[in-house]
């Protein structure tokens, strides 16, 4: 067991990552008694009328954060992005998918959809242990496919793509499980964007599916019914009970980001605290980073000393001064500070700090 705290961390938990803490305060004054209903949002039927508004006005917040465009569906789901995994073939897969095994996530994406049909791996960065977005262009693309899956930001590796990759006329799927939210993204570029709540938008049990409509329909004929995109749609998101609790404080940071100023601040804010860590850690000799410089992900940073007992000491260490939560994945090592948007500038600097005085410490 942790040593209790009486006061908050800052903490880089990769996921489920902190929230807003005027989030969960206001979650918390409604927890017995939403909005003089007389009962907490866990104990009321998703069918009457308070939590029938709590959903429809999180997906009008959430469309407006993200400018989706009317012709797409936005699905309030469960299962996390994993079941998404199975999600994206089952509802488009007509003779063959591509994917771009960029980290772990997306290969698994990827061997889940090479149990449904022909999947290819198009590009990947395997051999450099994920370092990088993989170099591609539509030209590698397989005649005739269906869609090409990637992963936007890879959570594990620390790698983000630069930009959208242009697919032509072929349907681009995202997972943004770790991403979504952090700055602007053009919606109809895609034709699926995926994400499991508990990096970006709050608590897990939540996954965010949006879709283009046309794209709706098709499904596999042995597609489960919960997975059909189309069902779900029709059923608006409550074919059967939906995770109530999560898309109440869902809803709470929609408008959380709404009221700081929406992506484009939260942009802003995340290359701020970005560019400071990247730039402490360039210059503190002690570390090097994992992420080549131009896939560099704004959400997790990703970086060691070299030296697995050094590494583990920074983790130990920092702890005592309430950063917490920083080891590295197991793939991975080392370390990494998740910095989404609900971590704020400061909780970034005093990490810096550390960074600074451990390197003083420690380098030779
Ligand atoms: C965390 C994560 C997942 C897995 O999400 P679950 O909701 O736990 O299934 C998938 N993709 C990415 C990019 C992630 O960061």
């Amino acid at each position: 067991m942790e040593q209790t705290k009486n006061e908050r961390v800052y903490n880089f938990s990769a996921g489920p990552g902190s929230l807003p803490l005027s989030v969960l305060e206001e979650s918390a004054r409604q927890m017995t008694n939403f909005n003089g209903s007389g009962m907490s949002v866990m104990e009321m039927s998703h069918r009457g009328s308070y939590f029938m508004e709590i959903a429809r006005d999180a997906e009008a917040t959430l469309r407006r954060v993200m400018g989706v465009p009317d012709n797409y569906k936005v699905l309030f789901l469960q299962g996390g992005a994993s079941t998404q995994f199975s999600a994206v073939p089952l509802n488009l897969m007509k003779s063959k998918a591509d994917y771009v095994v960029s980290g772990e996530f997306s290969g698994k994406a990827f061997k889940e959809a090479a149990r449904y049909g022909d999947a290819a791996c198009i590009a990947t960065s395997a051999e450099t242990n994920f370092d990088r977005i993989p170099a591609f262009t539509k030209k590698d693309l397989r005649p005739g496919t269906d869609y090409l899956h990637i992963c936007y930001n890879n959570t594990i590796y620390g790698t983000r793509y630069p930009g959208v990759p242009d697919t032509g006329d072929v349907t681009l799927v995202a997972d943004m499980s770790s991403c979504i939210m952090s700055e602007p993204v053009d919606v109809s570029k895609f034709g699926v964007i995926y994400a499991g709540a508990q990096k970006n938008i709050g608590p897990a049990g939540l996954t965010v599916v949006i879709v283009r409509e046309d794209l709706l329909g098709s499904a596999r004929p042995e597609t489960p019914t919960m997975l059909d995109w189309k069902v779900q749609a029709d059923a608006g998101s409550m074919y059967n009970t939906p995770p109530c609790w999560s898309i109440y404080v869902a809803g709470l940071v929609f408008h959380w980001v709404e009221d700081m100023g929406g992506v484009t601040e939260m942009k802003k804010r995340n290359e701020k605290k970005a560019a400071l860590l990247y730039e402490t850690l360039e210059n503190a000799p002690l570390f090097k980073l994992h992420a080549q410089k131009d896939s560099r992900s704004l959400m997790n940073v990703t970086f060691r000393t070299g030296d697995p007992d050094m590494d583990k000491l920074f983790v130990s260490e920092a702890a005592k001064i309430g950063l917490v939560t920083l080891a590295g994945h197991r793939k991975v090592g080392g370390m990494r500070a998740s910095i989404y948007n609900a971590m704020p500038y400061e909780g970034v600097a005093k990490l810096c700090d550390f960074i600074q005085d451990f390197s003083k410490k420690y380098a030779k």
